[in-house]
């Protein structure tokens, strides 16, 4: 049968000689690779205190966006929960009450919305799925957590605190804005209102 690499070996049952018994050539030699690394460029960082620059395609934990005015974007549409391929996005839609509009933009906002960390795959799909522009992934880093429930984020750590906007303008890039309303695209169409007769 044809080896599968140039690496593999045929095991043998040999008895082992009186110096490969002593086991030192093989101390040795993995003292020698343990050396030859000792004096090589380093491939691992002293992270947290270091942090290696990410690709602008880096999609870490999501913020739920407020608008100029510090609304909340989101509209309870469900759109991203449907696009989500890890079923890890729920929420509960409420209705704005008179006196709410600098709170929420639309009449219909998300009381409840969570999205669980331990399942998400951070595709983005969410993302391109929202009509609202509500959704972005950003290049935080997921804390790491010991309690499993304490994954699942709420709205408490999702939606972008009002002092601190979380920049998302790489991601809103021409080619994208254009993805979501292009008139030729089929999954714009689907949304085209019918006109009037
Ligand atoms: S990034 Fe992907 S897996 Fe994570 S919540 Fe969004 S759609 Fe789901
Ligand atoms: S984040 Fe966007 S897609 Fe998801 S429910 Fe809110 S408005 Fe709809």
């Amino acid at each position: 049968m044809q080896a599968l690499t140039t690496r593999s070996k045929v095991a043998s049952n040999k008895k082992m000689t009186f110096v490969e018994k002593l086991y030192i050539p093989a101390i040795l030699g993995g003292l020698r690779i343990t050396l030859n690394h000792f004096f090589k460029k380093k491939v691992t960082i002293q992270y947290p205190e270091q942090k290696r620059e990410f690709a602008p395609v880096f999609r870490g934990q999501h913020v739920l966006k407020r608008d100029e005015n510090g609304a909340e974007r989101c509209t309870a549409c469900g759109l991203c929960a449907v696009a989500c391929p890890a079923e890890a996005i729920t929420m509960t839609a409420a209705e704005r009450k008179p006196g709410e509009e600098s709170l929420y933009r639309e009449e219909k906002y998300a009381s409840v919305y969570e999205i669980n960390m331990l399942r998400c795959i951070f595709c983005g799909l969410c993302e391109e799925a929202c009509p609202k522009e509500a959704i972005f992934l950003t290049d935080r880093i997921v804390d790491t957590e010991y309690v499993r429930q304490n994954l699942v984020f709420g709205k408490d750590k999702l939606v972008e605190p009002i002092n601190n906007r979380i920049d998302v303008s790489v991601r809103e890039t021409k080619e994208t804005r254009e993805f979501k309303t292009h008139p030729g695209y089929a999954h714009n169409k689907l949304y085209t209102k019918p006109s009037k007769a």
